[in-house]
């Protein structure tokens, strides 16, 4: 089946054609520029692919947030208010769906990026999983029963509360809550206390930073754990890439779970993983949004 994949970030969107992440037809990045002139950009892949290649059977969009996901509401499908310039309260479906004539499937980048990781990476054959992403700030897609977490909105789990380490002043990074695990682990928080980004950190600073990262990463992941019961949690993005991380990681969040509820599987190395699909996650994903759309069922998104 040949479907059509779009990821909207903030730089570039970056489109493809094609059934998985091992059978992309074609591929282009289109720097985001303001969203009409975007977007016909987009349109205009999609018609060549169409004119040279055969029909697709619908398209999937990930874009970045905050998005209205509420099939009921009159904005579904809106990026809500983004401090993007130009981008709040831009239709992503509707546009689309004219411009083409195909059903869209629309998420958030790491909702999308969860489900491909669920589909072709690190959590296959897993139905209750969450996929995080640490890069200048954090997000989390939840997946429960196969479906994605979805309610009023979608979660903002990289901004739950976290316990301070002890004898941490910093003040934390996030613009609505100062240190909430985004505000304390997300890359721009660690180049605010550092001083310089992540990658630049070497010796005694990189271990203290990598300590202070898995610390402030368990605490927050306890809380997923505890409200979520993932089977697996995937971990991608530029911070989850520094060296010796994952080990640091489990042991912390050991040392948060404090033993209850007592599952050995918490204490497996399978339990925490490295994403497996890396910069393809997000486009693959916008694939799974397609197949989605493409089938009238049973699918919430
Ligand atoms: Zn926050």
């Amino acid at each position: 089946m040949r479907l059509g994949a779009a990821e909207v970030g903030g730089t570039k969107v970056f489109c493809l054609v094609g059934s998985d992440p091992n059978h992309i037809v074609a591929q282009t990045r289109i720097p985001t520029r303001r969203p009409t002139e975007t977007l016909a950009e987009v349109f205009a892949f999609f018609r060549h692919e169409v004119s040279s290649g055969g029909p697709l059977a619908a398209i999937g969009i990930a874009s970045f947030g905050p998005l209205e996901l509420r099939r009921s509401h009159p904005r579904y499908g809106f990026i809500r208010t983004t401090p993007k310039p130009d981008w709040s309260d831009v239709d992503m479906v509707g546009p689309v769906r004219s411009a083409l004539g195909l059903p869209v499937g629309l998420d958030t980048d790491v909702n999308a990026a969860a489900l491909a990781e669920g589909r072709w990476g690190a959590a296959r054959g897993l139905d209750t999983f969450v996929y995080m992403t640490v890069g200048t700030g954090i997000g989390v897609g939840a997946v429960v029963e196969g479906r994605i977490l979805h309610g009023l909105g979608h979660p903002e789990i990289g901004h739950v509360s976290v316990a301070r380490q002890a004898g941490d002043d910093f003040a934390g990074h996030c613009p609505f809550h100062g240190d909430c695990l985004e505000g304390m682990a997300g890359g721009a928080a660690i180049t605010a206390r550092w001083g310089r980004p992540a990658e630049q950190l070497g010796g005694d600073e990189l271990r203290a930073a990598l300590r202070l990262e898995a610390a402030y990463l368990a605490a927050g992941l306890g809380n997923v754990v505890y409200a979520i019961a993932p089977q697996r949690i995937v971990i991608g993005g530029g911070v989850a890439g520094l060296p010796g991380l994952f080990p640091l990681v489990r042991a912390s969040l050991a040392k948060t779970l404090a033993g209850y509820p007592g599952l050995t599987e918490h204490a497996a190395d399978d339990f925490v993983v490295p994403a497996a699909l890396g910069s393809l996650a997000g486009p693959a994903g916008a694939l799974v949004l397609a197949d989605r759309a493409s089938r009238p069922g049973p699918f919430p998104s």
